[in-house]
C-alpha cells in the first residue's frame, strides 16, 4: 500500500475477469458511491485480495485514484456472511441483492442511504431471522425509491381520487389506479389497504427504520413477483438471479425439498 491510497468499507458488488489475470470489481462503499476498479493479477495474487472479492463481501478496500480508472490494491475481508453461502437458497438472495444495485443504480453518484440499506439487507439474511422474501421485497422497494423510479401510491391516475382499499398496481402501461376501473393491458395486481400502507411508510422510512415492518405472509409471494417483474419492466432487461429463484421454486417437487421458502406459496 501506498500512503496516497484511499481506504473505504464497501460490498462486493460482482466481478469479471480481465485481461490476464486481471479482475474488473464493482464495489459499493460506505460513501454511498458505486465504482469500477480493476484488481490488476487478482487471479494470481491471494495476498493482496485473499477471499475477499467474492459478490456481497463486506470488505476495506485500498483504492488509487488514476486519471481513466480506479485501481486497487488491497482488499481485507471483514464479514462474508457465511449462513448465506451455505445456503444455495440464500446464495441465490444474496446475487439478488447485488443484481439490483448493478441494475439501478449509476456509478460514481452518491445515494444518500444506500450502503447501510445494502448491508442491513446482507445481515438479516444472515441472521435467517426474517423471511427472505419480505428482506428482498423491502430491499428492492427502497432502492427502487433512492433510484427514482417509485411513484407515490397516493393518487390514482385515472380518476385522481386517493387510493384506498382497493387498487391496482399495473406494469404494462405503469399506473396505479383504484380497482373499479375497466383496464387493458397487461401485468396487473389488484391489493389492499396493507400493502398500500406497507409501500407508503417503506417510502418515506429512514434506512434504520425499515427492517421491523412487514406484510402477511400470504401476500409476500405476490408482492416479491410484482417488485421484480417492475425491476424487470423499467431496465427492460432480465433479472437473472430472480429468474433463477423461480426456477427453483417450480422444481420442488422433484427435490421434495419444503422450507421457509417453498411453503409460502
Ligand atoms: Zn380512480
Amino acid at each position: 500500500m501506498y500512503a496516497s491510497d484511499l481506504g473505504v468499507d464497501a460490498i462486493i458488488i460482482g466481478t469479471k475477469d480481465s485481461k490476464e489475470a486481471d479482475k474488473v470489481v464493482y464495489f459499493l462503499g460506505e460513501d454511498n458511491i458505486l465504482r469500477t476498479g480493476i484488481a490488476k493479477s487478482a487471479s494470481r495474487s491471494f495476498r493482496r485480495f485473499i477471499n475477499s472479492l467474492q459478490p456481497f463481501s463486506f470488505v476495506r478496500i485500498y483504492y488509487t485514484k488514476k486519471s481513466s480508472f480506479v485501481l486497487l490494491r488491497e482488499s481485507n475481508l471483514k464479514e462474508s456472511f457465511q449462513f448465506v453461502r451455505e445456503d444455495p437458497l440464500l446464495v441465490g438472495f444474496g446475487y439478488l441483492v447485488c443484481e439490483v444495485i448493478q441494475k439501478l443504480i449509476r456509478e460514481n453518484d452518491i445515494h444518500e442511504g444506500l450502503f447501510t440499506i445494502t448491508l442491513n439487507a446482507l445481515y438479516q439474511l444472515n441472521s435467517k431471522n426474517t423471511n427472505p422474501l419480505l428482506i428482498l421485497a423491502i430491499f428492492i422497494f427502497k432502492i427502487m425509491t433512492i433510484a427514482g423510479y417509485s411513484p407515490s401510491f397516493e393518487i390514482c391516475d385515472l380518476c385522481k381520487r386517493r387510493l384506498d382499499k382497493r387498487w391496482v398496481w399495473q406494469l404494462n402501461p405503469q399506473r396505479c389506479v383504484c380497482a373499479v376501473h375497466h383496464l387493458t393491458g397487461t401485468m396487473k395486481w389488484e391489493w389492499d389497504e396493507e400493502i398500500l400502507s406497507f409501500l407508503r411508510t417503506l417510502r418515506i422510512a429512514k434506512p434504520d427504520e425499515i427492517w421491523h415492518l412487514g406484510v402477511s405472509d400470504k401476500k409476500l409471494k405476490s408482492l416479491f413477483r410484482n417488485l421484480c417483474l417492475w425491476i424487470e419492466k423499467v431496465t427492460e432487461e432480465e433479472l437473472k438471479s430472480y429468474r433463477w429463484l423461480e426456477k427453483m421454486e417450480s422444481s420442488k417437487g422433484k427435490s421434495g425439498r419444503v422450507d421457509w421458502f417453498y411453503s409460502l406459496k
